[in-house]
């Protein structure tokens, strides 16, 4: 017997915004799961601003994705036949193989989660990797104390939100969070509990960070890169620490981009920056969850979501990152609302 599947290959590459002509939608025949495998039926699919990297034909840490070939990314979906014992059917499983509605997928790169502890979607975000990039990026990479004043930058985003949120727990002297637009820097405070927040998109970056912070940073956890890094080593105070987490403001630029114009800054100011990647801290993993577990339960943290139901408007959905249509993390449902 054979499963009908829909995928999203990548039809071309982008070169800058991606748009709907870069996806197809394209029906395909799966084989029942052979030992070792499982077939699951995706219920929920995570569309990701490192997806766009991958969609360049350029080395990097994820290889690119292949065009006419399917894209893939986060998933949690259950488990309709299965070829492993000690994963029975009906069990929900996070992977990798989303942008589909059925995947066949090895079991040994499935992880079973609990459904009843948390929704589907947590695994996505708060308690997956979104939750452990913000986590290990404040505490390790930016060497987070308690006292320090920090600056985020996609504040209202996945990372971001959390991110902000982490460091109120961990007894921040002051937060400070960049999003764009009026509603967001409002949600910034009022949803996520910032002391201020800087709406990018009105202009004067950095005179809004100086009155929202104005004896200095010292902690930026930087998730844009460009003119917020700028601002943020223009707010730095001596010893400040920047984890380099993402440069979503030159994914989709179409010749490379010039590094920070004040960067020499960082000498006179003893900064330390350091990038990381999530996948730095996955032995911190247990130690994470525990933590961000105990938090969620308790409601000391806040994980918002923007979900768009259906597979066919997965495209729609990651392209919208581009122009800041979520507020904390944006998930594809499989159905249609
Ligand atoms: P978000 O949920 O933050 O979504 C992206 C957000 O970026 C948008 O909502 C938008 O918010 C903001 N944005 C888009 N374009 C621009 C721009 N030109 N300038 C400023 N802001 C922009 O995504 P994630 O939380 O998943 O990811 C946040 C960052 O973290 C990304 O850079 C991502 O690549 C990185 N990342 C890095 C990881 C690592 O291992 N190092 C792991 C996971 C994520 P707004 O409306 O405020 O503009």
């Amino acid at each position: 017997m054979t499963t009908t599947a829909r995928e999203f290959h990548l039809a071309a590459r982008p070169e800058g915004t991606p748009g709907p002509e870069h996806f197809r939608l394209v029906e395909t025949q799966l084989a029942d799961p052979g030992p070792g495998q499982l077939l699951v039926r995706n219920e929920v699919l995570s569309v990701d601003p490192y997806m766009r990297g991958r969609m360049n034909d350029v080395k990097s840490y994820v290889p690119p994705f292949q065009l006419d070939a399917p894209l893939d990314g986060g998933a949690v979906g259950t488990v309709v036949a299965s070829g492993e014992e000690s994963i029975p059917v009906g069990a929900h499983v996070l992977h990798a193989a989303g942008w589909r509605d059925y995947a066949l997928i090895d079991a040994k790169h499935a992880t079973v989660v609990d459904t009843a502890l948390a929704p589907a979607t947590a695994y996505l975000n708060a308690l997956g990797m979104i939750g452990l990039t913000a986590w290990g990026g404040l505490l390790i990479a930016a060497e987070f104390k308690a006292g320090d004043t920090v600056f985020v930058s996609g504040a209202a985003g996945a990372v971001g939100s959390l991110a902000g949120q982490i460091a109120r727990l961990k007894g921040a002297a002051r937060v400070v969070g960049s999003a764009g637009g009026e509603a967001k820097a409002k949600a910034l405070v009022e949803r996520f509990g910032y002391d201020a927040a800087i709406d990018y998109r009105a202009g004067d970056l950095r005179g809004q960070l100086a009155a929202a912070a104005p004896d200095g940073i010292d902690v930026y956890f930087d998730n844009v890169g460009g003119e917020h890094l700028e601002a943020a080593l223009g707010a730095a105070r001596r010893h400040g620490r920047i984890a380099l987490c993402g440069a979503i403001a030159q994914y989709n630029a179409t010749s490379p981009t010039p590094g920070p114009r004040n960067l020499a800054l960082a000498i006179g100011k003893r900064l330390t920056l350091r990038g990381f990647i999530v996948s730095d801290y996955f032995g911190r993993n247990k130690e994470f969850v525990e933590e961000m577990a105990s938090w969620l339960a308790q409601g000391r943290v806040v994980a918002l979501e923007t979900v768009v139901h259906g597979l066919e408007r997965t495209p729609e959905a990651f392209i919208s990152l581009f122009s800041g249509a979520n507020t904390g993390k944006l998930v594809v449902t499989v159905d249609p609302a």
